[in-house]
C-alpha cells in the first residue's frame, strides 16, 4: 500500500506500510466528492463499527474528522474478516477506493458524508481496551474519569476543537505582536519569589542545601528588567504559578500573554489591546459581535453601577444607591445598615413584578449565600409602564407598610423601575452588599435571557486605587501589585493618605470575567521605595525581594507599562465554556491534583536526602 512502503504486508497481497515514512496519503476528515475514483490510504481510530450482516461499516476518525469505510466480504474477504474483529478506539490503517455513497445514504451532517471508502487493505496498528467513555457522541462524562484518561478525552470533538482554536489564538497573537515590533523573550521558571499577592510554589535546591527557588507568580519583575535592558517591546506566552486556594476559574498554573512596552502611556497599551482583541475575534470567531470602541469605566463607576470591577456588560440592570431614600423610611433593616456605616442599594428587574414566592425565595437564598443578611423585594404591579399614578395597592412587598408610597416612588425613580418591574434591594456593609447584589444581577441577567450569545462585551476598567486596606492584617495592600505608578497628582498622598491614591492601573474584562490586568509602572527608585514602605516592607525585605529591580532603576530604566491577558480565560470566552479545565490540555482538578500522573506524588528517600529535606513526623 503506497509507494513509500518498505515492507509488503499480509492482507490481500496489498502493500501495507511497515516501518514506512507515512502511513496515510490523506486525512479521514479531508475526503470529499473530488476524491471519488482515487485510491486513498488512511490511518486513524475506529469510531464506530456497524455490522450489517454482509457489509461492515467503520467510521474511521482522525484529527480532521470521520469517514465511512466499507468492508465487503465478496470483494475483499480477508479484509472483511479483519474488520469483524475491530472494536472502538482500535488504531488501524486502511486502503481503498473513494466512491460516492449510494443515493439516500448520504449524511449531510458529516463533511465527508457524500462519500465512502471501499476497503481493499487493512492493518491493525494497535488494539484498544474498551475505552472508559465514548469518544463520539455528547454524553456527559464524569470529569475525573476524563482527566484520568485525558489521552482518550482529547480525541473528543470539543477538546480537539479547543486545542485547534487555542493554537490559532496563540499564533494570531504572536503574528500580531511580531508585526508591531515586539520581541518574544523567554524568562526563567526557576527564580526567586516574585510576589503578586499569592503564595509561591517553591523548589528546593540540591546544590545549595536549605535554599529554594520559587516558580514565578508572573514574569512581572523580569519584564520590567527587560525594559531596563532596552528590549523596548516584549511579550511572552508565559506560564504563571500561584499556590492559591482553589476556585472554579483558577488553576495552580495558568498561561498569560505577558507584555511590556517602553516609553508608553496608558492609552498606548489600551489601544494596542483593543486592536489585538478586535482583530483576533474577527479572525478566529467571525460572526461574533463586540462593543466598539471598547467601553471604558472607572473602577469607582463600575463598583457604583454594577457592584463589581468585572461587570458583565452584555446587559444593563444598573444599580442605584438608595441610601438616602432608604434613610427616609421606617424600615429597621435599612436604618441599622446605614447607622453601621453600610449602604442600601438595588436595581430593577424588568417585567418580574409577578415573581412567585418560590422564585423570590431562590433569590433570597442566593444573596444569603453571598453573605447578605437578606433581600427586600418591591414589586410594582400593573400593566408595564409609568408609575405616576401608582397607589399603595400597587406596591407588593413584605415591608411595604414600613416604606411608604413616597419612598417607593423615589426608589423606583432611582432604579428606573416602572409598573410590572421588581425592585431588588440589599442593605448592609458596602463590600458584602455589592458582592451579593452583583451575583443577583448576574442571576437575573441569566433568568431574563439578557446575554446575547454572539456578543463579547470587552471593556476596560481604569483608575483603580493603588492600595486597599486589608482588614484582617490591618495594613495596606497593593490593589494590583506593588509596581504600579500612581497618578501624578496623587504621588504626594502615598504616605499621608494611601486610600486616596489612584493608580495608572487598568483591567480588561469580558462577559463578567477579568481577562487582564496591567499598569504603567514605577521606574524610579525613590518612588518605588516609598510605595514599598506604605505596604509595610522593611528596608531589608525590600532589598532582599526587590533589590534587583531597584538597582536596575538606578541604571537608566525607561518609563514603561504593560498588561498580561490570561489565555485560558480568553479561551473560556471564545469557546463559551465555563470550566477553565476544558481550555487546557492537561489541567489540574479543582483540588490541584493531576489525576493522570497522580501529581503531587511522593519522591524517593534518596531524593529527599540529596536535598537535605526531612519530612515532619505528621506527614
Ligand atoms: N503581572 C501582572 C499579573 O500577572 C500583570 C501586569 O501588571 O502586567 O497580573
Amino acid at each position: 500500500m503506497g509507494s513509500r512502503s518498505t515492507t509488503a504486508a499480509a492482507i490481500g497481497g496489498k502493500e501495507l506500510l511497515k516501518g514506512a515514512v507515512l502511513l496515510r496519503t490523506i486525512s479521514c476528515g479531508e475526503i470529499r466528492r473530488d476524491h471519488v475514483g482515487s485510491r486513498v490510504e488512511l490511518a486513524g481510530w475506529v469510531d464506530r463499527r456497524r455490522d450489517h450482516g454482509n457489509l461492515i461499516f467503520i467510521d474511521l476518525r482522525d484529527r480532521e474528522g470521520l469517514v465511512q469505510v466499507v468492508f465487503n466480504p465478496e470483494t475483499a474477504p480477508d479484509q472483511h474478516s479483519v474488520a469483524e474483529r475491530l472494536r472502538s478506539e482500535w488504531v488501524i490503517q486502511v486502503g481503498g477506493l473513494v466512491r460516492p455513497r449510494p443515493v439516500g445514504a448520504e449524511n449531510p451532517k458529516l463533511s465527508t458524508g457524500a462519500v465512502e471508502v471501499a476497503a481493499d487493505a487493512v492493518e491493525v496498528l494497535n488494539e484498544s481496551r474498551t475505552p472508559p467513555f465514548e469518544v463520539s457522541g455528547d454524553a456527559e462524562v464524569d470529569e475525573l474519569l476524563r482527566l484520568r484518561h485525558r489521552y482518550v478525552d482529547l480525541r473528543r470533538a470539543p477538546m480537539r476543537d479547543m486545542l485547534i482554536l487555542r493554537h490559532r489564538v496563540v499564533k494570531f497573537i504572536r503574528d500580531f505582536l511580531d508585526g508591531r515590533g515586539f520581541l518574544e523573550v523567554e524568562t526563567p521558571i526557576l527564580i526567586k519569589s516574585t510576589p503578586e499577592g499569592a503564595r509561591d510554589y517553591v523548589v528546593p535546591s540540591r546544590l545549595y542545601p536549605g535554599k529554594f527557588y520559587a516558580l514565578p507568580q508572573s514574569p512581572q519583575q523580569l519584564k520590567q528588567l527587560l525594559m531596563a535592558g532596552g528590549v523596548d517591546k516584549y511579550f511572552q506566552i508565559a506560564r504563571c504559578f500561584r499556590d492559591e486556594d482553589p476556585r472554579a476559574d483558577r488553576q495552580p498554573e495558568h498561561t498569560q500573554l505577558d507584555l511590556e512596552m517602553s516609553f508608553v502611556e496608558q492609552e498606548d497599551v489600551l489601544n494596542l489591546i483593543e486592536e489585538l482583541y478586535t482583530s483576533l475575534v474577527s479572525a478566529v470567531c467571525p460572526g461574533k459581535r463586540l462593543l466598539t470602541p471598547f467601553p471604558r469605566l472607572t473602577y469607582a463607576d463600575a463598583m457604583a453601577d454594577y457592584g463589581t470591577d468585572k461587570p458583565d456588560l452584555r446587559f444593563g440592570l444598573k444599580m442605584a444607591d438608595l441610601s438616602e431614600a432608604a434613610g427616609n423610611t421606617d424600615l429597621r433593616v435599612f436604618r441599622s445598615a446605614l447607622d453601621g456605616g453600610g449602604i442600601v442599594k438595588g436595581f430593577a428587574a424588568p417585567g418580574c413584578a409577578e415573581y412567585t414566592r418560590a422564585q423570590l425565595d431562590e433569590l433570597v437564598a442566593l444573596v444569603k449565600s453571598r453573605g447578605a443578611a437578606g433581600l427586600v423585594p418591591i414589586a410594582l404591579l400593573g400593566e408595564r409602564g409609568s408609575i405616576h399614578d401608582l397607589t399603595e395597592a400597587d406596591v407588593r412587598s413584605p415591608v411595604a407598610r414600613f416604606l411608604g408610597l413616597d419612598a417607593v416612588k423615589e426608589i423606583a425613580r432611582l432604579t428606573g423601575a416602572g409598573r410590572g418591574d421588581l425592585i431588588l434591594v440589599i442593605a448592609g456593609p458596602p463590600k458584602v452588599t455589592n458582592t451579593a447584589l452583583s451575583a443577583l444581577r448576574n442571576e437575573l441577567g441569566r433568568r431574563l435571557d439578557l446575554c446575547d450569545p454572539n456578543l463579547y462585551a470587552f471593556a476596560f476598567v481604569t483608575d483603580f486605587p493603588l492600595f486597599e486596606w486589608d482588614e484582617d492584617e490591618a495594613r495596606w495592600d497593593a490593589m494590583h501589585h506593588a509596581f504600579s505608578m500612581p497618578r501624578a497628582e496623587h504621588v504626594d498622598l502615598v504616605e499621608s493618605d494611601p486610600g486616596k491614591v489612584i493608580g495608572q492601573i487598568y483591567d480588561l474584562i469580558c462577559n463578567g470575567l477579568e481577562l487582564a490586568s496591567g499598569s504603567i509602572r514605577v521606574h524610579r527608585r525613590d518612588l518605588q521605595e516609598r510605595i514599598f514602605k506604605t505596604l509595610g516592607y522593611t528596608p531589608e525585605q525590600v532589598q532582599e525581594r526587590f533589590g534587583q529591580l531597584l538597582n536596575a532603576f538606578e541604571y537608566g530604566a525607561p518609563p514603561h507599562g504593560g498588561i498580561a491577558p490570561g489565555i485560558d480565560r480568553l479561551l473560556m470566552i471564545l469557546t463559551g465554556n465555563h470550566n477553565i479545565r476544558d481550555t487546557i490540555a492537561f489541567p489540574k482538578t479543582q483540588n490541584a491534583i493531576d489525576p493522570l500522573f497522580g501529581a503531587p506524588g511522593e519522591v524517593e528517600q534518596t531524593q529527599l536526602d540529596e536535598l537535605h529535606i526531612r519530612l515532619a513526623d505528621d506527614v
